[in-house]
């Protein structure tokens, strides 16, 4: 902003022959003329024409003739998002600004000089935003060219939390030229998507093969694939998935390799026993960002690389889960939170217990990446994984928010990190009988936690006292303020990110036919299979907690006319839902019933 300022100042202060050529300035030689101004700036008496300039702005406009010959033009203006720009809009707009006093500027040239300096102007809050919303961005502050490429590594590897971003960054401003190219990937992976996995190495049993066809579906029902596997839900999930991406050749994974690492994550998983937490969560949240992926089209966006990093985050992202919350750990002072000092304690565990696995020798399932491709990589699969805390959910949606809002593209990571989140707290928004069921596992774990918490002294977390919990109540909470923001959000997002693809594959005729429909619609329209699903779900609740407080209230009138005058107060059960054979199930996507 600073220097947007001196070369506005410099312009007042001495605006002649630039003002001629405006918008062959920065295209010429941005970068010297730019230090240049700053320095000469400085050392001139320019203070003292700021402040004339400002106490009497519009005298010293009409004072200064030379505004008038400034050619409104707009073929040849510089790239909205470089300094030039907001150099030749200050000059352009004072130009404006001096002949609209004497009522000479064409409508045309005013509509497009104002359009112009309104996407620079937004261009410019794009960046003093990001600056103030992200904490990694820190070195936007720093040229590019300003100093030597080793020192701002130095500066990025030192200051921030990741080099990676930096350069990503830097690398992956929008640019829609690329999106021909994504499209084309886009197709090769659709293509590949429909193979059979026929280079399987893996003895797939038939039951198995015949549900693994329905992995696209929304509501796909990981429960029976789990009874199908054998209680291997999740290595089959994930073993289809990179062989559908074509992942396994294209990163020369070795079959014996992914055989022990998948064996590996489901051991992990069931370390604990958990109700909740164990490998049919990893194989449903997996599946889950599967479906998003390519039901949305998002894998069109992203690189083999980045599908990759976004599955294997799926798989692990609860690995070797305790069955008990973060704050429990911290609480009780457990060794894990020791380790990691009370944040992320448990994500960051997950991370670390699966990196080790994948850097043995028997399940070394990244062996062919390059050194690069590794350290990307293992960069998305920690923001990915690390943003399923749950303690930064509501700065993860603020900061998705924020972005939308913007007119430039959405970071990658950001975007995959939404999307694994949402997967995460899916359940609600599938058919009932999944949801159903994984509430009574989620509940059960709780009250596990709550039962220790009892032995130990401690005060008995929310959620988790089985005597007094108010599950539907909770579960209307649970989808009301958490998961259909999030969901909401993320379908903006996807909007957002795949209007412009949908666009541009409408201009390469060709190439539309494969990727998306023609129909006439310039906005690209998410289909959203959870938004039906998480209206029933919660009318169902509803429908609950009705009853549970019938029911209560049954209770302690029962209570009362046994004891007269007892002061027991059981007036808030209970314990999770029995099955509910009471109300109809109804099949979200389908309408259908049936259990
Ligand atoms: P995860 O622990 O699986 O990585 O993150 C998901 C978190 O979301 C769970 O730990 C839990 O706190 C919350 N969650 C998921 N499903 C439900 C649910 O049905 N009800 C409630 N109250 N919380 C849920
Ligand atoms: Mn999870």
């Amino acid at each position: 902003m600073y220097r947007h300022y001196c070369w506005q100042l410099q312009q007042v202060a001495n605006p002649p022959d630039r003002a001629k050529d405006d918008s062959s300035v920065g295209a010429k030689n941005g970068q010297l003329s730019r230090a240049g101004s700053l320095t000469v700036l400085r050392r001139t008496n320019s203070k003292s024409k700021l402040a004339s300039s400002s106490s009497s702005r519009t005298s010293s406009i009409a004072e200064s003739d030379s505004y008038a010959s400034v050619d409104l033009g707009t073929d040849k203006l510089p790239p909205i998002d470089t300094p030039e720009a907001s150099h030749v809009c200050s000059i352009r707009l004072r130009n404006i600004l001096r002949r609209i006093q004497n009522g000479e500027v064409p409508k045309e040239d005013l509509y497009k000089n104002l359009e112009y300096a309104a996407s620079v102007l937004e261009s410019v809050y794009v960046d003093e935003t990001r600056r103030l919303t992200d904490e990694d961005d820190e070195l936007s502050e720093v040229e590019p060219d300003a100093v030597p490429t080793e020192v701002r590594d130095w500066l990025a590897l030192t200051f921030t939390r990741s080099m990676n971003n930096v350069r990503r960054r830097g690398q992956e401003k929008p640019k829609f030229r690329s999106v021909a190219h994504a499209i084309r990937a886009g197709i090769m992976v659709d293509r590949i998507y429909r193979r059979l996995s026929s280079s399987s190495t893996l003895h797939i049993p038939p039951a198995v093969l015949q549900l693994l066809k329905g992995m696209d579906d929304w509501s796909f029902d990981v429960f029976a694939l789990n009874s199908a596997a054998d209680g291997h839900s999740l290595k089959y999930v994930g073993y289809e998935l990179l062989q559908k991406y074509d992942l396994v050749t294209k990163y020369k994974i070795n079959s014996s390799m992914l055989d022990s690492f998948l064996l590996q994550l489901e051991a992990g998983y069931s370390k604990y026993k958990n109700p909740y937490h164990n490998l049919v969560h990893g194989a449903d949240v997996t599946q889950t960002v599967h479906n998003i992926l390519s039901q949305s089209k998002l894998a069109h966006w992203l690189t083999d690389l980045e599908v990759f990093a976004t599955i294997v985050a799926a798989l692990i992202h609860d690995f070797e889960h305790t069955g008990t919350t973060n704050n429990f750990h911290i609480q009780t002072g457990s060794e894990f939170a020791l380790l990691y000092n009370d944040k992320a304690v448990l994500e960051n565990h997950h991370i670390c217990a699966s990196f080790r696995i994948m850097r043995s020798e028997e399940s070394n399932i990244l062996n062919h990446l390059s050194r690069e491709e590794y350290r990307e990589f293992r960069a998305l699969v920690i923001e990915m994984v690390l943003a399923t805390d749950m303690s930064f959910h509501f700065q993860q949606l603020k900061n998705m928010k924020n972005l939308l809002g913007m007119p430039e593209n959405i970071d990658k990571q950001k975007a995959l990190s939404l999307v694994l989140h949402c997967a995460d707290i899916s359940h609600p928004a599938k058919d009932w009988s999944l949801h159903h069921r994984w509430t009574n596992q989620l509940l059960e774990e709780f009250f596990k936690q709550g039962d220790r918490e009892q032995e130990l002294g401690l005060p008995i977390s929310p959620l988790c006292d089985r005597e007094k919990t108010l599950v539907a109540e909770s579960q209307i909470g649970f989808i009301d303020f958490i998961v259909d923001p999030s969901f909401t959000v993320m379908t903006e997002m996807l909007e957002k990110i795949l209007t412009p693809l949908q666009k541009a594959a409408r201009s390469e005729e060709a190439i539309s036919e494969e990727v998306f429909d023609k129909s006439d619609k310039s906005k690209y329209v998410l289909s959203t299979p959870w938004a039906d699903c998480l209206a029933i779900n919660k009318n169902k609740w509803k429908e609950q907690a009705a009853k549970d407080a019938e029911e209560r209230k049954r209770k302690e009138a029962e209570e009362k006319s046994k004891v007269p005058n007892s002061n027991t107060n059981n007036n808030t059960t209970k314990a999770p839902v029995p099955a509910d054979k009471a109300t109809p199930v109804v099949n979200c996507s389908t309408g259908k019933g049936g259990n």
